[in-house]
């Protein structure tokens, strides 16, 4: 940087505090706005959209600035941490009046796309987290901190997928990972990427810093004292944390360790092809959230994506949340409580932000309506059930803490506490006196006016009042001839004169005095009110878990009741048995009606082989028995006649691919790297779906690895699989495996058309209805009629090709004759007439029999 001396004293105070943050956007204040300068200004001013101005010159040369009004900064911040940059807020903290040279100025916070708090920047349903990562000893650590709720998590994992997996969970809106780190591939498609120093992830610093925010000896008591690795990952997310509030953070006060073992583990493809909380074009419609959040609360709505996205294996929690719902069922309580629970509102983020001391006094009045809805919560769920009613009974009493609010805060406060009016009349005897103060001079102003109208005769004066000039007396220009000597002009209008007297200015000072005090006075009360809020943060936190669970239960016995859903039971059998099942998204969507289909697997026939027509239903059939599992796995009901569920670990999917163009891989390269990953990881309590393996490259090549994938699934690691597969082959298996059957969903041909049943059925399907399909899709009539004539022809050779192992060769030479005959139509016929079966290998000879059966 260059010499500090050569800048004016604004400048030097500027570059300074820049220095201190040079990563982030410095929002200096500047009066009514928050200006930047030099590299800031410049790109503010291409991500703002908003005009980059030049201010002086300092140093020489003219100051590149752009700056935002002050009261419209909340708009900006937001764009800007949509985009995952930081801006740190820097106030005037002296006073203007007194300071020689620049005002005293200071960062007040810094503002980042995962840590803030205002509600206005957030994402109402959708959890705002902050992810650090540590990587040692091949253990992949990763810590999860909400600063909207306090929520602070970590985990181990074994391996560079998991840790994928895991972020692609929790999509952190920022993520800071140590400055060595090697694997930049595992994370650099992530928005807020931070490079941390490595001294930041320091264990000893961790372990110190952690027992310092929760106030205890050790960490024994969270069970998190031996995971080291991630310990590393949290001090380091805690520290950021600290840095860029600038406050305590009273409402994070524990830290917990995510056991894998506990959860339904589903890899990074499976959670985008499944859908769960945003579907393939990466939007939110036609996902199984949108089917099945109708929470009435926000925080219920996260917390319900948060059981989505992280399914459970405990059988005893996961029945728990049944009864309740079935409770609240059959006791007719959703439609008492979801107005109730509205009312709650997003209990959880107001805490967060009372613990910042960041809260609104909007937030302070939404609190105490959420307040006042818990005594009648309570009592509608007195003597329902055992397990509910405890539940709500740990709710605490918070009548006190309402009474507060209500004798403290007004009805409808203004936005800001800044401009005073949000304490009640009555809560504090010298606010009162110091506003009736303020009232009173106001009214001796009214009186003045009528008593100096009066004496001076003139009708146009007019008492009033401007930030410049102070109170002033207003005459018009044609009468201010009449003005009484005593009379002293301060400003001269076009139309009017401004005059001041004496006794005018000494209740102007009252006035100021009684305003600037009841302000005061304001300000210091509200700060107060949070004194008396946060000893009981604890016990309001864990009301708000308390009501948002209760949240997710109402909604799911509202969603169960409206969409026939039931509940599913569990066996400690290797086992999904589901009688009529649906697809909950899928049926959600269709006009036509649904047609439910059943899925039997168990020991003894655990891997299906599912053939049939294109659109015939199978991706659809399969996502529903993945989607019916996870659903009871988070507790919820299903859309089914009945289902029982075993013992799941894992759900693997391999469905369809797109060319991964961002990381340059091929179809073929993500579709083997995806069943790399299902075959080393699958264990006979995995349920898999394999949706048309081996598409991406030539026949003999895909039909050999499907076939060799679906015999390792069904011998070696005996997982529950469904098989969907064009390789008609395929549909052999279950002659020659134990374990393996065929299922097939059907499809009528009707005059020229086809007409798709989507019921499966036992054993293979039994025609390919590829013309069919092709003139539902509107190919030309008389190319299909051309087609079929070929096709009656194939046929006829097809049959000879049966064995095509046979000989090659051979059988290309049999083809060959009556192809001529014929006109062609296909590139893999035309093919036939150039070649000369003698110069193949058997390999080339059989990719171009594929090749054929393929274009029948
Ligand atoms: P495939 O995977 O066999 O090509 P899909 O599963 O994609 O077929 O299904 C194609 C379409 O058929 C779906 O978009 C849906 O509209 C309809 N469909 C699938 N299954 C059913 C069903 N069980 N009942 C009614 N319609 C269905």
């Amino acid at each position: 940087m260059t010499n500090l001396d050569s800048h004016t004293p604004m400048m030097q105070q500027y570059l300074r505090l820049k220095a201190e943050h040079p990563e982030v956007l410095l929002f200096y204040r500047m009066g009514d706005f928050y200006e930047l300068f030099f590299d800031d200004a410049k790109k503010a001013a291409r991500l703002l959209d908003i005009s980059l101005t030049k201010r002086g010159k300092s140093a020489g040369e003219p100051i590149p600035m752009a700056g935002v009004p002050y009261h419209a900064v909340e708009g900006y911040l937001a764009k800007l941490v949509n985009l995952g940059e930081s801006v740190a807020i820097c106030e005037q903290i002296g006073d203007p009046a007194t300071s020689k040279g620049p005002v005293e100025r200071k960062v007040v916070r810094i503002v980042t796309p995962g840590t803030v708090s205002d509600e206005a920047l957030l994402p109402e349903r959708q959890d705002n987290l902050v992810a650090s990562i540590y990587v040692e000893n091949g253990i992949y650590a990763l810590a999860l901190l909400d600063m909207t709720s306090g929520r602070f998590l970590i985990n181990e994992l074994p391996s560079r997928e998991s840790l994928s997996a895991e972020l692609q969970r929790a999509q952190p809106a920022e993520l800071l990972y140590p400055e060595a780190f090697s694997e930049m591939e595992l994370i650099e498609h992530y928005k807020g990427l931070r490079r941390r120093p490595i001294w930041e992830f320091e264990l000893v610093t961790a372990i110190n810093l952690l027992n310092r925010q929760f106030g205890t000896q050790d960490l024994k008591g969270f069970g998190v004292e031996k995971s080291i690795v991630a310990l590393c990952a949290a001090g380091c997310v805690l520290q950021y944390a600290k840095e860029t509030q600038r406050t305590a953070l009273p409402h994070i006060n524990s830290i917990h360790l995510i056991q894998n073992s506990d959860t339904i583990l589903l890899d990074a493809a499976t959670r985008r092809n499944l859908e769960l909380t945003q579907n393939l074009a990466g939007g939110t419609d036609n996902t199984l959230a949108h089917v099945l959040d109708h929470c009435v609360t926000p925080m219920g709505s996260r917390l319900l994506k948060r059981w989505i996205h992280q399914p459970i294996r405990d059988v005893a929690k996961l029945k728990n949340r049944q009864q309740n719902i079935q409770t609240l069922l059959d006791h007719n309580l959703i439609d008492t409580l979801q107005p109730l629970l509205q009312q709650v509102g997003d209990m959880e983020r107001i805490l967060a932000r009372v613990a910042l001391r960041s809260a609104r006094p909007r937030d302070l009045t939404r609190l105490r309506t959420a307040l006042a809805q818990i005594p009648e919560i309570v009592n509608f769920t007195q003597n329902v059930t055992a397990s509910l009613t405890q539940n709500i009974n740990q709710i605490a009493d918070f009548s006190d803490l309402h009474s507060l609010l209500e004798r403290a805060i007004i009805d409808v406060p203004p936005q800001l506490v800044r401009d005073g009016g949000v304490i009640a009349t009555g809560y504090n005897a010298e606010l009162d006196e110091w506003r009736s103060l303020a009232d009173g001079a106001t009214q001796y102003l009214d009186d003045l006016e009528i008593r100096e109208r009066e004496a001076t005769g003139i009708d146009t004066l007019k008492i009033g009042f401007n930030a410049v000039h102070g109170y002033y007396i207003q005459i018009s220009k044609g009468q201010s001839d009449n003005a009484p000597i005593h009379y002293v002009r301060r400003q001269t209008l076009k139309n009017a004169e401004r005059y001041i007297i004496p006794e005018l200015k000494t209740y102007e000072d009252k006035v100021l005095k009684a305003k600037g005090a009841s302000l005061a006075l304001e300000k210091r009360l509200y700060e107060e009110l949070f004194d008396q809020l946060l000893p009981r943060l604890g016990e309001l936190q864990l009301a708000s878990m308390i009501l948002s669970e209760l949240d997710v239960l109402t909604n799911l016995a509202e969603r169960a009741e409206s969409l026939n859903y039931v509940a599913p039971t569990f066996t400690a059998n290797r086992t999904i048995n589901i009688k009529q099942g649906r697809h909950p998204v899928v049926e959600n969507v269709l006009k036509a009606p649904f047609i439910a289909n059943p899925v039997f697997l168990n020991e003894q026939r655990h891997l299906l082989v599912v053939t049939g027509p294109n659109m015939g239903g199978k991706s659809t059939y399969m996502r529903q028995i993945a989607l019916i599992t996870l659903m009871a796995h988070i507790g919820s009901f299903v859309p089914a006649e009945s289902a029982e569920i075993g013992i799941i670990d894992r759900i693997f999917t391999r469905i369809g691919a797109s060319d991964d163009l961002a990381s340059g891989r091929s179809t073929f390269m993500v579709e083997m790297t995806e069943m790399a990953n299902i075959l080393h990881q699958a264990t006979a309590n995995s349920l898999v779906l394999i949706d048309e393996i081996g598409r991406g490259t030539s026949t003999y090549d895909g039909l050999s690895l499907a076939w060799a994938c679906a015999e390792w699934l069904a011998q070696k690691t005996r997982s529950l699989t469904l098989f969907a597969t064009h390789y008609f082959e395929l549909t052999s298996l279950p002659e020659q495996l134990k374990g393996v059957a065929n299922v097939h969903l059907d499809a009528r041909e009707h005059n020229d058309n086809i007409v798709f049943m989507h019921a499966v059925q036992d054993g293979a399907a039994s025609k390919s209805y590829g013309l069919a399909v092709a003139s539902l899709a509107g190919v030309p009539k008389q190319v299909v009629k051309l087609a079929k004539q070929k096709l009656a022809t194939l046929e006829q050779i097809s049959y000879q090709t049966a064995d095509l192992g046979r000989n090659p060769q051979e059988s290309l030479f049999e083809m060959i004759e009556p192809q001529e005959e014929i006109a062609t139509v296909s590139p893999a016929i035309e093919l036939l007439t150039e070649i000369n079966p003698d110069d193949l290998t058997p390999k080339q000879a059989l990719e171009i029999l594929y090749k054929l059966k393929e274009s029948l």
